[in-house]
């Protein structure tokens, strides 16, 4: 945008800064394709770094199951056809539940003075997710990218499907995930990547070993 433009926006009061500050607020988005191991890798993250872990699936899954509200079978049919959620749910239910973590007043490494830091898991999905939480919520400092074949997710989410629950750990579902991923979410990876905000991890491996990958990436982010 042209320099006067800005200073016209700005003038107008046409543009809202975010609700956090990205140098008091630390937000990592977790991405990567289905079962491909972001869940697994944010809680070992919240153990060695004090994070809060906010997955936005089971955000909408709680919002889905809560009484009263006006989005539960909206969200139902997305979750089970593997759709995104329209993003004005999801960003909002995000925001909350930061506002929510840093009024708890919660203590350890990065958490005083109004500093907190989130792990924001399975989001953005979608660029219009991605640019509305950077510009209304908090600018994010990076992304992980969890990597591997779809063959290996297959077999984990067929595994989890077994115990979670889940109403999308079911092959058809997996299947309109994956496609929703390849041809939405991998265009907001590749619009951080340009950014030079992405650090991509293979997740082919075994967890632990996975970890390694994370937890310097991590610390690399914390030490800026
Ligand atoms: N979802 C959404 N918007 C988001 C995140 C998730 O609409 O920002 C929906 C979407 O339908 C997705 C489902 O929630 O397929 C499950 O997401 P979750 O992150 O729990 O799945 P995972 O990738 O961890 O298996
Ligand atoms: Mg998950």
């Amino acid at each position: 945008m042209p320099a006067i433009v800005d200073k016209i926006a700005d003038a107008l009061h046409l543009r809202k800064s975010p609700a956090f500050d990205h140098n008091k607020v630390t937000v990592l988005f977790v991405l990567g394709g289905p079962g491909a191991g972001k869940g697994t890798q944010c809680g070992y993250l919240v153990k060695d770094f004090g994070f809060c872990h906010l997955s936005a699936g089971d955000l909408l899954r709680a919002e889905q199951h809560r009484e009263g509200s006006q989005f539960g079978e909206l969200i139902q049919n997305c979750i089970r056809e593997g759709t995104i959620v329209p993003m004005e749910v999801t960003v909002k239910l995000l925001e909350n539940a930061m506002a929510d973590a840093l009024k708890e007043g919660r203590s350890g490494e990065g958490w005083a003075d109004g500093r907190g830091r989130f792990l924001v898991d399975g989001f953005p999905r979608k660029m219009d997710q991605a640019i509305k939480f950077d510009e209304d919520v908090c600018l994010a400092s990076l992304v992980l990218f969890y990597s591997t074949t779809e063959e290996v997710m297959l077999s984990r989410l067929l595994e989890r499907g077994k115990t979670s629950g889940r109403e999308d750990d079911n092959a058809e579902s997996i299947k309109k995930r994956f496609t929703t991923y390849k041809e939405t979410t991998m265009p907001v990876i590749e619009h951080y990547e340009a950014l030079g905000k992405v650090a991509e991890i293979d997740s082919s491996p075994p967890a632990d070993e996975v970890y390694k990958a994370s937890k310097a990436a991590v610390e690399k982010t914390l030490k800026k």
